[in-house]
């Protein structure tokens, strides 16, 4: 049985992520979504806002668990029994960041190995900091993120426009 790890920031998740979920979903007997608990980024939404839209999106898929994590991406997989790491690539500019990340994951938890899947042609541009950007000039997030997502991201970036964070 392999079990698949699917780490991020997902700050917010958008249909890109939802798209790589749904075929890692496919491929793998169980799919964690993990998201990253970075105390050095500061991110529009908390990790438990994250972890809950994610489990959300992700609640009809019957093999997709969602939690967080933090420290080092090679340990936590290997503690929760991984044999995947699942990254996307979108562009060749994903691609020297993810192969250095993939190798030094391999180094330091060498039982654990790094899939990628290619972004769909349709979400190849899409990266959250995107939506958050065109969230805060009061664009149309609606083809980048599902419409539970969208509210959330709209009240966030209300929030912060009026000072309250
Ligand atoms: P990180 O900050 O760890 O890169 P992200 O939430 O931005 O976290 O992305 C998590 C993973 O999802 C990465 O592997 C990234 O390449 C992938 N990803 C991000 N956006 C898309 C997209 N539009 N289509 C497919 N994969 C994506």
């Amino acid at each position: 049985m392999a079990k698949a790890l699917y780490p991020g920031s997902f700050d917010p998740v958008t249909f890109g992520h939802i798209d790589i979920i749904k075929r890692a979903a496919d491929i793998f007997d169980e799919l964690t979504v993990a998201v990253l608990n970075n105390k050095s980024k500061k991110p529009l939404f908390s990790v438990d806002e994250r972890v809950s839209m994610l489990k959300e999106v992700c609640k009809d898929i019957p093999n997709v668990h969602v939690t967080s994590y933090s420290g080092l991406l090679a340990e936590y997989a290997e503690e929760s029994g991984t044999d995947v790491i699942i990254r996307g690539l979108r562009a060749i500019t994903d691609f020297e960041y993810e192969l250095q990340m993939a190798q030094t994951n391999h180094k330091l938890s060498p039982s654990v190995d790094t899939v990628f899947l290619t972004t769909s042609l349709e979400y190849a541009y899409l990266s959250s900091s995107t939506v958050r950007e065109v969230a805060a000039y009061g664009g149309d997030i609606h083809h980048f993120v599902p419409e539970a997502v969208a509210k959330k991201v709209y009240e966030k970036a209300g929030e912060k426009y009026n000072g309250n964070q």
